[in-house]
């Protein structure tokens, strides 16, 4: 708990009175309950239970929770009872970007509920200076151990990169995924969209520029990580099946 708490105060203290605002907007300082402790229901997430958890817990935590996703076998919520409960502060464990994709939704394939994690979502999931920013606040302000960057199969901002569309800002969006595309190698015959193996290739390489540009772009972050106070994974999320896999 110590850990945290000094992460906090140690990055207040260095960042300046703005952003004392801002995480006192968060809920930093606010005194913590817990609504549920049933092992069948949601647990709201607290100071304490934030401050307990290790990288490797944060991760596995999700990674249950994607398994009662896939197995069907949710946790009972009262998401009115967690929204009073967090009103005064929240203490996420976990901060995720992911893509805009209807089916894709970070806290619903997680199995998470209000207050659990940030979620991040843009189409094409890339991470760009803004996304960064977020990211920081997430971790290094609001505490949360995990970052994941997950990708899903069937990514419609991933085939219209691969197929170079021109659309309104859409085009600037797409224009982030593109060093992805670029990076693929071997699909020398169909590099479109008709291609579904290709198109996945530039999905998983989409994550893996992002997992990198977290780390060369965001050295407040870096040394989080580096420090082992922060986990950085990517993932894949699979629109037939449900099931997330883990790259990292
Ligand atoms: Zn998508």
């Amino acid at each position: 708990m110590r850990k945290i708490d000094d992460r906090r105060r140690n990055f207040l203290r260095s960042a300046g009175g703005s952003l004392i605002a801002i995480g006192a907007a968060s809920g930093l300082g606010l005194s913590s309950r817990q609504a549920f402790s049933d092992n069948h229901q949601r647990v709201t997430q607290t100071r304490e239970t934030q401050a307990a958890k290790t990288p490797a817990q944060a991760l596995q935590r999700l990674k249950d929770g994607n398994a009662r996703f896939v197995d069907g076998k949710l946790l009972k919520s009262n998401y009115r009872e967690q929204m009073k409960a967090t009103s005064g502060g929240q203490f996420p464990f976990a901060a995720i970007v992911g893509c805009i994709d209807s089916r894709a939704s970070n806290e619903l394939i997680f199995d998470q509920g209000i207050g659990d994690i940030f979620s991040t979502r843009v189409a094409g999931n890339f991470i760009d200076d803004e996304v960064l920013g977020g990211l920081e606040f997430a971790c290094a302000i609001s505490g949360a151990l995990q970052i994941v960057v997950i990708g899903h199969t069937e990514c419609g901002a991933i085939k219209g990169a691969c197929d170079d569309v021109v659309f309104g800002n859409l085009t600037q969006t797409l224009s982030y995924i593109k060093p992805a595309v670029a990076d693929v190698t071997g699909f020398d015959e169909n590099r479109t969209s008709s291609n579904a193996q290709f198109v996945q290739a530039v999905a998983d390489k989409n994550v893996a520029l992002g997992i990198d540009r977290i780390r060369r772009r965001s050295p407040v972050l870096k040394a989080l990580i580096d420090e082992g106070r922060l986990g950085l994974a990517g993932a894949m999320y699979d629109v037939h099946s449900g099931r997330v896999t883990f790259m990292s």
